[in-house]
């Protein structure tokens, strides 16, 4: 949706011009629709169209979030015309950054260090704000969880499982809760990478809920084993 704002130029405050521009759709913070409120916008401009495409001609636009209270700047190209008619390009939106890594647990970074090593890499990408690539990062992450997961339930099959696609691995698991919640991952992950990707904008963050799930059974078998002996051995 395109509001009308009014720019001001960074170099003589007392000139402004109007012109519609994009509102940014989702908050970058917190992924909201539609929570995006104008504060301000600077540009920087020159009178030749030929040299509109210096980097400085630029509109910085400053948002305000009313779900997370968070600001935003968004940089977008400035053209003009002749005319002093002026459109923007959207390009990127920078956000403040908020990276807090997930603590895993001994046993995972024990089964699987390359897990938590990618894990880490898509968590940078996300805060970053650069949501194209993280939903495919932490798909990469999951294919690493699960197969060294099945590895350790068989490790006299691990070259056969580790040359296997991760949807036939999944399928040889005989837990049906992490068979289940490494299928919903390994689903959205995989639509991440596509041209046409059916996933709505936020489905990475159901895909990261899957994935903590995982970790949780995966760290409670070897306990449910554990006092299903003592169970057994009380008969
Ligand atoms: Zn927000």
């Amino acid at each position: 949706m395109k509001e009308p704002i009014s720019a001001i130029n960074l170099e003589n405050p007392d000139v402004a011009i109007t012109m519609p521009i994009e509102k940014p759709r989702i908050c970058p913070v917190c992924r909201s629709e539609n929570c995006a409120n104008s504060i301000i916008h600077l540009y920087y401009s020159n009178d030749n169209p030929a040299v509109f495409d210096r980097p400085h001609d630029a509109l910085h636009s400053l948002y305000y979030c009313n779900s997370c209270h968070e600001v935003f700047l968004r940089r977008s190209r400035l053209f003009s015309d002749s005319h002093n008619h002026y459109w923007e390009d959207s390009s990127p939106i920078f956000t403040p950054r908020r990276n807090t890594p997930m603590q895993f647990p001994d046993a995972i970074s024990a089964l699987s260090a390359k897990f938590v090593e990618i894990y880490h890499q898509a968590e940078t990408t996300e805060a970053l704000g650069l949501y194209e690539v993280c939903g495919p990062a932490y798909r990469k992450a999951l294919e690493f969880l699960v197969i060294d997961y099945c590895c350790s339930v068989a490790p006299e099959q691990t070259k056969a499982i580790q040359s296997k696609r991760l949807a036939d691995v999944i399928t040889g698991i005989k837990n049906e809760s992490i068979k289940t919640l490494a299928n919903g991952a390994k689903w959205i992950g995989n639509n991440e990478t596509h041209y046409e990707n059916t996933n709505d904008s936020n489905a990475y963050l159901e895909m990261k809920l899957f994935i903590s799930t995982l970790i949780n059974i995966i760290i409670s078998e070897p306990v449910i084993q554990s006092a299903s002996r003592f169970y057994k051995g009380s008969k």
